[in-house]
């Protein structure tokens, strides 16, 4: 017989957020959502002393934790040049229907939805508001969910979001707000405004490129977030993007850089239009 709670409580231990679903089901019960999903073990021992058959959620954004979901085995992605094979060497779950899931941490307050951007098909994410089935659940097939031999949490360390990931998702964040009707003539405005301050704050780019339809992305030689003691060159982080509707954004997917950003409460695109004002 599994023992479903001792596992739940073993993860919340290990802090994460679990909640109860519906016995060899993907589905919560009635008040029981994913935002119920909490490390405290009393409370948990209460859910599965009521539903000792419940199944084990993971809100996975609770405890800053994103899951990549895949319709199938992890290696047949590799390929794609999303993931390498040291990206994989993170705890994963095989789904009892044929589907893998792999965890990776995110920064605190970090909140990853479950925005996919332009992420090859079959590949989904689960971050705050989503959840994922952990073993040893069992699935509507029957079939168990199971960790990966040498791939449990208890076995492997959870590895941060990859950077290629971790840039994607920032793209797909950017399309979060709710965009306007592709404007030509706002993206062209944009242009000029992203142009001018390339050139007044010296910033070489990759080239520029096509971005959501009529929009447009550069990518930065050299990150103009950076900390001064700290800087990390041409490694295609830091990008500057407007979207269909003229929308401008900019970024870079580096902790430290992120924190700058946070720190100084301000928008990429801010923080640039400061510096150029700063310099001229
Ligand atoms: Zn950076």
């Amino acid at each position: 017989m599994v023992d479903l709670a001792k596992s739940a409580i073993w993860y919340a231990r290990h802090g994460w957020t679990v909640f109860p679903l519906r016995p060899r089901t993907k589905e919560p019960f009635k008040d029981l959502g994913v935002y119920s999903a909490t490390t405290d073990t009393d409370q948990i021992m209460d859910w599965w002393r009521e539903h000792p058959r419940a199944n084990i959620g993971l809100h996975c954004g609770g405890c800053n934790l994103l899951a990549i979901d895949m319709d199938s085995y992890k290696d047949k992605f590799s390929g794609g040049g999303i993931l390498t094979h040291a990206d994989e060497e993170t705890p994963t779950n095989l789904t009892g229907g044929g589907g893998t899931h792999l965890l990776y941490s995110v920064e605190d307050g970090q909140r990853h939805g479950n925005r996919i951007g332009n992420l090859p098909p079959g590949i989904d994410i689960r971050g705050w508001g989503g959840y994922i089935v952990l073993p040893p659940s069992i699935h509507p097939s029957g079939i168990q969910y199971r960790w990966e031999f040498g791939y449990g949490p208890h076995e492997i360390e959870v590895l941060p979001l990859p950077v290629r990931l971790s840039q994607i998702l920032d793209e797909a964040r950017v399309g979060n707000r709710v965009p306007g009707p592709p404007n030509t003539l706002a993206v062209s405005i944009s242009r000029d405004l992203v142009l001018a301050v390339l050139e007044a704050a010296d910033l070489e780019t990759y080239g520029e490129q096509k971005y959501d339809g009529t929009g447009r992305k550069w990518v930065l030689k050299h990150c103009p977030f950076n900390p001064p003691d700290d800087p990390h060159h041409e490694d295609k982080g830091a990008f500057i993007l407007i979207a269909a509707d003229g929308h401008i954004a900019a970024g870079c997917q580096h902790e430290r850089c992120r924190h700058i950003l946070s720190d100084a409460k301000m928008s990429g695109w801010r923080y640039l239009l400061r510096q150029k004002a700063t310099r001229t």
